[in-house]
């Protein structure tokens, strides 16, 4: 079975080609700037197209782009539109209506439909990514995979915020997580590490990149997430400012005389490390810096380090003890001193990490950097979240 993930934004659109029976990527790239000037680009084995212009008023000219050069007689991969089995899209909110993967009916859109309100910025775009395939792809089963989904799991207590009730009912206000599929592959991987029923584990998932967000899984269901309404709660991010005193937006609109969208943008985009080193939101530049003698930048790596910890102890205590922590995401796998930071001082936990091996662990492999005899193991897995919405997207169409 061979199957397209898409993944749609309001002026790109990703995309990759797995061929399930191998679970390789045959195909990837990208469509930028559509709507303006149109940029593609698309990668095999052996071509590699890169940022080439292309005419791309909108998603749908974009998809037949990428479906061209799918079955192009020289660089495609694929003789016909036939062979494509099925396209699985990511999906950013699926608010309470989806606790899982689910077939993309005409029925189901508008139910999507009705959750953009939710994620303004994100569904209306992976939902023109959608109408765009179905118009040029026809009758290919359509499969949408939710950010979200994974976190339905989580009890009351945990998603409920101590607001008047009335609100969690009419304005559906909740804690809802984010980056739920990452979440939802790492763990499945680090169950199958630990070769235990998965009914008896208890893992803590830390996915650190430019967004980041840390889970409780029991059993294999998230029972907590740190990111919330939005994808601004919980540990600092690049640019996000992570769980704040909620009091502090009414006085930034004061002091700074903003607006709602002035602090929206204060919050989201010149907040976190970015906001406290006011140098980078990138962990290289803040590593580097730091090494350098920039204290600022110390600061922001340590702030976000120490709210890592923070949250691996709460969720320790949410679990009643915990079997493996994970470590995925752009920062997650490559940074091994942020690694080394939030794993110093959790002996209290049984976690006891070979730092030699921390520091020498090859990259883009799962690998175990937790002694022989540590009572909890310490995995970095890289991430693959396309693999996820492909597997889902597959288990669902072979229904
Ligand atoms: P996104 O949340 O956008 O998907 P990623 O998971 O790709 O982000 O993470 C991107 C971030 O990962 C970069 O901003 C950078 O901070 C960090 N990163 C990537 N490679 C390295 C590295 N070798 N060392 C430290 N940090 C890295």
């Amino acid at each position: 079975m061979k199957i397209l993930v898409i993944n749609a934004g309001s002026s790109s659109l990703k995309y990759q080609f797995i061929d399930m029976e191998t679970e390789k990527v045959i195909a990837k790239g990208l469509c930028e700037r559509i709507g303006i000037d149109g940029k593609f680009t698309y990668k095999t084995d052996s071509v590699k197209i890169d940022a080439v212009d292309a005419a791309m008023p909108d998603h749908s000219a974009a998809i037949k782009i990428v479906l061209d050069a799918l079955v192009d007689e020289k660089n495609g991969v694929i003789k016909s539109m036939k062979e494509i089995d099925a396209v699985g899209h990511r999906i950013v909110h699926g608010g309470e209506a989806f606790n899982s993967s689910v077939l993309l009916t005409d029925d189901v859109l508008n139910v999507i439909e009705g959750l953009n309100e939710l994620a303004p910025l994100h569904n209306p775009a992976n939902l023109t990514g959608v109408k765009a395939c179905k118009q040029v792809m026809g009758d290919i089963p359509m499969v949408g995979v939710f950010d979200t989904a994974f976190h339905q799991t989580m009890p009351a207590e945990a998603f409920m915020y101590a607001l008047p009730y009335e609100d969690y009912e009419k304005l559906h206000i909740r804690r809802y997580g984010f980056h739920g599929t990452s979440h939802n592959y790492v763990s499945k991987r680090a169950i199958k590490m630990l070769g235990k029923p998965v009914e008896d584990t208890k893992i803590i998932t830390c996915h650190l990149g430019n967004g980041s967000s840390i889970t409780a899984v029991k059993g294999g269901k998230s029972i907590d997430t740190s990111m919330g309404f939005t994808p601004l709660a919980g540990v600092p991010m690049g640019t996000r400012s992570g769980d704040i005193d909620p009091a502090i937006i009414t006085y930034l609109m004061k002091k700074h005389d903003l607006d709602a969208k002035g602090v929206d943008t204060y919050i989201n985009k010149n907040s976190g490390v970015q906001g406290i080193s006011g140098l980078s939101s990138d962990f290289r530049d803040l590593d580097k810096a730091a090494a350098e003698g920039d204290k600022r930048a110390q600061l922001a790596v340590n702030t976000f380090t120490y709210n890592v910890k923070k949250y691996i102890g709460a969720y320790a205590a949410a679990l009643n003890g915990v079997d493996a922590i994970v470590f995925t995401a752009g920062v997650g796998e490559n940074d091994r001193e942020v690694r080394k930071q939030i794993l110093t001082g959790l002996e209290y936990l049984g976690v006891d990490v070979d730092f030699d091996y921390n520091e020498n662990c090859p990259r883009g492999e799962e690998v175990d950097i937790a002694k022989k005899d540590s009572k909890v193991r310490v995995f970095v897995i890289p991430t693959n979240e396309e693999l996820m919405i492909a597997m889902d997207t597959a288990s669902i169409v072979s229904k």
